[in-house]
C-alpha cells in the first residue's frame, strides 16, 4: 500500500474544491491584512507571504476528508455519509470511528479477476470461494475456528 496509490484514492474534485477554498481564504486574508492597522505596516513581501502561505492548510484538510470519501467508496461503504460524519463529529471522533470500523479492501477473485468487496465470501461473478467457508451454511469462517460461528456446525479439522 504505497503512499502514491493511497493519494490516488482522493477524488479529483477534492483538489478543485481545495483550490477554490485556498483562493477564497487568500482573498479573505488579503482584506484582513489590508484593514488591520498593524499588519498593513508590514513589508509587502511579508504581507504577500502571509496571504499565500497561511491558506495552504486547506490542502491537507480537504485531502483528508477527500481520502475518507474515496476510501469508503472503494470499500463499498456509504462514502457521503462517512465523509459527513467525519466532518461534523467534533475532535476527529467521526474520522477515528471510520478508520476503526471500515470494511476491508476489495480483493481480486483468483479465478475471474473481478474486484470483490472484502466482506464477501464468494465471488458474485463466478462463484469462486474467496475465503474459508462453512460447508453447512456457506458463511465465511476464520481459519482457527473449530465450529462455525453462524450455524454451530463442526468444521473439518485443519490440515
Ligand atoms: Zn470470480
Ligand atoms: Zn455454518
Amino acid at each position: 500500500m504505497s503512499f502514491r496509490r493511497e493519494l490516488s484514492v482522493i477524488p479529483k474534485p477534492a483538489w478543485v474544491i481545495a483550490c477554490i477554498l485556498y483562493a477564497g481564504f487568500a482573498i479573505l486574508i488579503h482584506f484582513l491584512v489590508g484593514s488591520d492597522p498593524q499588519m498593513s505596516q508590514w513589508p509587502l513581501i511579508g504581507q504577500l507571504a502571509f496571504q499565500l502561505l497561511v491558506p495552504l492548510f486547506m490542502f491537507p484538510l480537504v485531502a483528508f476528508y477527500g481520502y475518507i470519501f474515496g476510501d469508503a467508496r472503494r470499500r463499498g461503504m456509504n462514502a457521503v455519509g462517512w465523509m459527513l460524519l467525519a466532518l461534523f463529529v467534533p475532535y476527529l471522533i467521526g474520522a477515528i470511528i471510520y478508520f476503526c470500523i471500515r470494511d476491508p479492501l476489495p480483493i481480486e477473485c483468483q479465478s475471474c479477476h473481478t474486484a470483490v468487496l472484502g466482506r464477501f465470501t464468494f465471488c458474485p461473478n463466478c462463484g469462486q470461494a474467496l475465503r474459508p467457508y462453512c460447508p453447512q451454511c456457506g458463511k465465511g469462517v476464520e481459519r482457527d475456528w473449530s465450529n462455525c460461528a453462524h450455524c454451530g456446525t463442526k468444521l473439518p479439522a485443519k490440515v
